[in-house]
């Protein structure tokens, strides 16, 4: 099993690569770029390609996450000019980095009159950013934590943007289990039928990384609050134990991105790998 956490970069995408190997994690994730904006400015690329060898030759995998303000569903054109430029920008870093793909959430439902805009949107977006791409970094989707029935908290949502769009194999998919646990999408209780319904969609063959927190709220709150994976949260440890355990999902890092003040990520990543590692 491959667990590791989100790390800074404020020492450098070499930096962030030592921090990881400094915590005994296989994976990493990071920002590529100031996480609260989208400017976009020129980035160390000595450093970046340091960062990439250094994985290779210590065996780790890492993820680029987009910044913040980073939206599929821009509310205006200027907007999604500035996402646009951000996001190439993002896998242009995160492939200098020797990074797997940049993640980006699903978007949200803009357009209160049009339920189907909002997708369109999000693939303009997509179809634009990929023409521009040539690299092997893929953009990964991330399940969202809306309430139930809200976008971007189905596979079918996931599977069906990634067919549709122009570019389908430079897509692929991050799944956090907090936000499926607080959508509804995994209840908890769920997860072979969901394992079953992901196989058949055709899902889960293009699943790249898992986001691993527990949650602060219940199944079906719709909630984004990350929580420790042991003793705290609404998931419980059989319930995580059920996804650990999949055959199928034996290569696809963990990362973590739970609360530090508790427990350190150093602590969280040596408690996962005693017991699921
Ligand atoms: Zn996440």
């Amino acid at each position: 099993m491959i667990f590791g956490s989100h790390v800074s970069i404020k020492d450098g995408y070499l930096g962030a690569a030592k921090q990881a190997a400094s915590l005994n994690a296989g994976a990493f994730q990071y920002f590529p770029k100031n996480p609260r904006s989208l400017s976009v400015k020129s980035f160390d690329k000595e450093d970046a390609n340091m960062c990439k060898e250094y994985c290779t030759e210590k065996g780790i995998v890492s993820v680029a996450h987009t910044p913040y303000p980073t939206t599929l569903t821009p509310a205006d054109d200027k907007k999604k000019e500035q996402v646009i430029d951000s996001l190439l920008s993002d896998l242009e870093i995160a492939e200098a980095c020797g990074s797997l793909g940049v993640v980006v959430h699903f978007g949200k439902n803009i357009f209160r009159d049009d339920p189907l805009a909002s997708y369109r949107l999000m693939l303009e977006i997509l179809n634009y950013v990929l023409s521009q791409w040539e690299g092997n970094c893929k953009i990964l989707l991330e399940n969202m934590a809306g309430k139930p029935g809200t976008m971007g908290t189905t596979l079918e949502e996931l599977v069906q943007l990634r067919k549709l769009c122009d570019y389908p194999e430079k897509i692929g998919y991050c799944l956090d289990t907090c936000h499926a646990f607080a959508s509804g999408l995994w209840n908890g209780d769920n997860w072979k039928q969901l394992l079953h319904k992901g196989v058949e969609l055709g899902y889960f063959e293009h699943l790249v990384v898992f986001h691993l927190n527990n949650s602060k709220y219940d199944t079906g709150s719709g909630k984004d609050r990350h929580a420790n994976i042991f003793n705290a949260g609404y998931i419980k440890e059989e319930q995580f134990s059920q996804v650990m355990e999949s055959s199928l999902i034996e290569n696809i890092p963990f990362i973590l991105e739970t609360p530090k003040e508790k427990v350190s990520h150093e602590k969280e990543i040596q408690q996962l790998q005693k017991r699921w590692g």
